[in-house]
């Protein structure tokens, strides 16, 4: 018998389709100053936004945000939203953390690019070696732009092209990873992109040591791309063994193994990586580093590092060089990321505040536990206590996803979207999708508490009877 998704949810679909109308007109209604915004940006930007996921990663209409303190930010309507999405982690450090606007302010009215290495960056460097463990850095902007520059080194590194993700997985918008499986055929996630992507790349389940192994084989894999856990596809962490796996693996073909600690980065001090001891080649932090200054960067070992060294040979007629790998940028590792990361990394994101994330994503987690119990709902929570802190996902499943087609198989996008629209409509700014919340620097007990009653409203009306 085929399962439907209602039957694993337990929620009526008459009254998801009630509540959804509801609140997606209510929410609508609210914000006319938003959607005024949006019609009057379409004269200008395609679909009325000036990045298109500010349209796509919500159902609902785009908002405009106006301004953010600490935990909350207000958007143009004059909502005061307590933000559990926090950008995409990105505002892990809090809306306005003060040592940052302070080392902002100070960058920038004493000159922000200079094209050259400021001695914030030593400082930055420095400290990423000894939070992270990986020897040698360098800078982005992007966590995009960081795994693009990692892929580009492997591939010099091993001669090979081919590169191994894991389904479920998101590395950011870089040709390389842009790919998925259709019928367990590796294809362009996207159009736009040329169709030697899906060639060169090879889609397996997380957890899967003999998948891994098996697409190894052919010792042309120059990288597997993986984050510590997964948390693209909900929050999906390694099981025992998995990474031991993965690491022996890779060696074994030759293989370089790059961690993407974008996302993770937030769960412990020196990020998931650490505290699961890994021992990758390379690693990749981004995002919330510079509290969303635009930064990215990658540590790697002395070995990898070694690549990136003068050319032996000088400039040819075109303006190129020759014998050099394809890194960096203009604005890379500019002064005004670099004082922010700086000021972040050293002041905001220390000990003491993962200490706080940890005890407050596991009071979180408790929290949408009892209320999930209390409702009758057989769903989970994905969060793995105050020591892997402030992330959290549930699920409408009984118990967590091993791999990214577990988690597709539990969702149910129409109520994970009422969610959101529901939530936003009582001031609570959730994920878009199955990402799931994240406590920041700035939130306290009392923030989690408030969040989590809101979510008990939500359940206390999906489990109510239609027209109820
Ligand atoms: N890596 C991971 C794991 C991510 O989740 C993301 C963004 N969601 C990225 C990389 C890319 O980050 P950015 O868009 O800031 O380049």
């Amino acid at each position: 018998m085929i399962r439907s998704i209602a039957d694993l949810t337990g929620i009526d679909p008459a009254r998801l389709r009630e509540l959804d109308e509801h609140e997606n007109a209510r929410f609508v209604a609210e914000r006319p100053r938003s959607m005024a915004n949006t019609e009057r940006a379409r004269r200008t930007m395609p679909r009325g936004v000036p990045m298109s996921w500010m349209d796509d990663l919500y159902e609902h209409p785009p908002v405009w945000a106006s301004q953010g303190t600490d935990a909350r930010f207000t958007d143009v309507d004059g909502h005061e939203y307590l933000d559990l999405y926090i950008a995409d982690m990105s505002a892990f450090c809090g809306h306005g953390a003060r040592p940052v606007v302070e080392a902002v302010a100070a960058r920038i009215g004493a000159g922000n690019q200079f094209l050259l290495a400021g001695e914030d960056a030593i400082v930055v460097a420095e400290h990423l070696v000894s939070r992270y463990g990986m020897p040698k850095w360098q800078f982005t902007l992007s966590a995009t732009q960081a795994n693009t520059e990692v892929i580009r080194l492997a591939r010099h590194a091993t001669g090979r092209e081919v590169v191994v993700v894991f389904d479920g997985k998101y590395h950011g918008h870089g040709d390389a990873t842009l790919v998925t499986l259709d019928d367990g055929t590796v294809v362009r996630e996207y159009d736009g992109l040329p169709a030697s992507v899906a060639g060169q790349a090879r889609i397996v389940p997380f957890n899967d040591p003999d998948a891994v192994a098996r697409a190894l084989a052919p010792l042309d894999v120059a990288v597997v791309l993986t984050e510590p856990a997964m948390t693209n596809a909900g929050f999906i962490l390694p099981e025992p063994g998995f990474h031991e796996a993965l690491r022996r693996l890779t060696r074994e073909a030759g293989t370089l193994l790059a961690i993407d600690e974008t996302h993770t980065l937030v769960c412990a001090y020196g990020g998931l990586a650490r505290e699961f001891g890994l021992k990758p080649d390379v690693l990749v932090v981004g995002k919330s580093i510079a509290a969303g200054v635009p930064l990215g960067a990658y540590g790697m070992t002395d070995d990898v590092a070694a690549l990136i060294h003068q050319p032996d040979v000088s400039y040819v007629v075109s303006g190129s060089v020759a014998g050099e790998v394809a890194t960096g940028g203009t604005l890379f590792a500019n002064a005004l990321s670099m004082s922010a990361g700086r000021a972040a990394l050293v002041e905001v994101l220390t000990p003491d505040a993962f200490q706080r994330t940890g005890t407050i994503g596991a009071r979180m987690a408790d929290g949408l536990r009892a209320a999930i119990a209390a409702a009758g709902l057989r769903w989970c929570v994905a969060q793995y206590g105050a020591q892997y802190g402030a992330h959290g996902c549930s699920f409408f499943a009984p118990t967590p996803p091993r791999n990214g087609a577990e988690s597709r198989d539990a969702d149910d996008p129409t109520l994970r979207a009422l969610t959101r629209v529901y939530l936003a409509n009582r001031g609570i700014w959730e994920s878009g999708w199955w990402l799931g919340p994240t406590v920041s620097v700035a939130h306290t007990a009392a923030d989690v508490d408030e969040y989590v009653a809101r979510f008990r409203d939500l359940l206390a009306d999906l489990t109510a009877p239609p027209g109820g």
